[in-house]
């Protein structure tokens, strides 16, 4: 079994605590040790050494609504949403190895624009035949068949009433889908005022969620207006993004389900908008109007609800030109600046809490003995300035499941510890 030792580095648990200088033994795709100050690591003589001094050890980042499928990255801009299929796939390929370059390690997906293409994907990156995260793979974001607003591609013509979300959840099962993407309520962002509009009944989406949970899958949801929220809630959805409109009947409510539930407010996509410049023939002024009332409001919201425990993780429809694949490590840097978190509650925002996201919470997301080794090697101190994470240059190491994707100079073998 291969053995690493990542020696002399700044360790980041990802739990919030602070910092301490140390090494972590990592056996096959395992933390076995983590130990501070220079105290030698038990039975790790023949362990290859990487010094990390000068560099913070951190749990790898998790992207809590991410979009392999919406094409736009750092490396390639993509004027159009969707992308014919062949397009599609590559662009959701090369997203995947987009993320991992710039450190995220895993991604909860928000919803694909296609029905298989997540599925596949994820299969590839676990057996690492392509580069790319973990990944739970999302459905098409659903939203009710001849309901307007969001443009989410073909889906699957199932009608509506309960027994139809039955069938379609079942389906996407049978694909091997691991969370249903439900669009609860409009959005202004794409047609101006939809955000309060109801486009599924109760009664749709509690048994999207009953069948879901049995099936061992989860449903995420697009909620806007405050009565989506509370929707999602009395239903048993399990991620809801956005909750822009949430009133204090709303806000107690997430509160009262905190134990259970993971909020994203994807504000990455808003500051996008508000900092956008499109050419002249693209019209964003609508956008613009809405997008800053909407990053007040979850400035109001979203202290609440981590005050109140509800476990808020950054995440923010990337994939768009103005917001492209690649820059997500930029919601950590929100959550500094717009929400009032230290840069190591925004840190263990997207790495503990995470890991629970993707439901590996027990073994993903922390750096503790036991734990799956996705690490980051970090050039400088990402508690001290979050920011430095958005340039993969200070990225020195990457690691996925004990191997490195991203190998440190010079990895030395040696014998004996300190
Ligand atoms: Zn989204």
């Amino acid at each position: 079994m291969r053995r690493i030792i990542l020696k002399n580095g700044r360790i980041f648990d990802g739990s919030g605590s602070a910092s301490f200088t140390g090494s972590v033994l990592i056996e096959g795709d395992r933390i076995a040790q983590v130990g501070r100050g220079n105290e030698g690591l038990i039975g790790a003589g023949d362990a290859e050494i990487v010094d990390c001094a000068g560099a913070t050890v951190m749990p790898g980042m998790i992207e809590a609504h991410g979009h392999l499928t919406w094409p736009s990255s750092t490396e390639r801009f993509e004027p159009r949403f969707m992308l014919p299929p062949e397009e599609m796939m590559l662009a959701a390929a090369r997203n995947g190895r987009i993320l991992l370059d710039h450190g995220f390690t895993s991604v909860f997906s928000a919803g694909a624009l296609g029905e298989r293409i997540e599925v596949v994907l994820r299969d590839e990156f676990a057996r690492g035949a392509l580069p790319g995260p973990r990944l739970l793979a999302s459905t098409i974001e659903r939203s009710p068949e001849g309901a307007e607003g969001i443009e989410t591609g073909k889906k699957l013509s199932i009608g509506e009433g309960p027994e139809a979300m039955r069938a379609f959840v079942t389906r996407c099962h049978e694909l091997g889908i691991d969370t249903v993407k439900l669009v609860l309520s409009g959005e202004d962002q794409l047609l101006p005022g939809s955000s309060q509009h109801i486009l599924y009944h109760e009664d749709e989406v509690t048994a999207a969620c009953e069948t879901a949970h049995k099936l061992g899958m989860r449903v995420a949801a697009h909620t806007q207006a405050a009565e989506a929220v509370k929707i999602a809630l009395r239903s048993g959805v399990d991620i809801l993004y956005h909750c822009t409109h949430a009133d204090a009947e709303a806000l107690d409510m997430l509160a009262a389900h905190k134990d259970r539930i993971f909020m994203a407010p994807a504000v990455g996509v808003l500051v996008g908008t508000m900092e956008a410049t499109p050419p002249p023939h693209i019209d964003m002024s609508s956008m613009k109007a809405f997008a800053a009332p909407a990053i007040e409001m979850s400035q109001a919201l979203v202290p609440e609800l981590k005050r109140r425990g509800v476990r808020v993780l950054p995440g923010g429809d990337y994939g768009f030109p103005f917001n492209p694949n690649g820059a997500n490590a930029r919601d950590l840097q929100h959550f500094v600046d717009l929400y009032g978190y230290t840069p190591a509650e925004a840190l263990s925002a997207a790495t503990m809490l995470g890991g629970q996201i993707m439901g590996m919470g027990g073994e993903l997301g922390l750096v503790r003995p036991g734990y799956i080794a996705d690490l980051l090697i970090v050039d400088g101190d990402p508690t001290a300035n979050v920011a430095i994470l958005q340039d993969k240059a200070n990225l020195r190491g990457i690691m996925q499941a004990g191997s490195f994707y991203k190998t440190p100079a010079p990895v030395a073998s040696c014998f004996g510890v300190a």
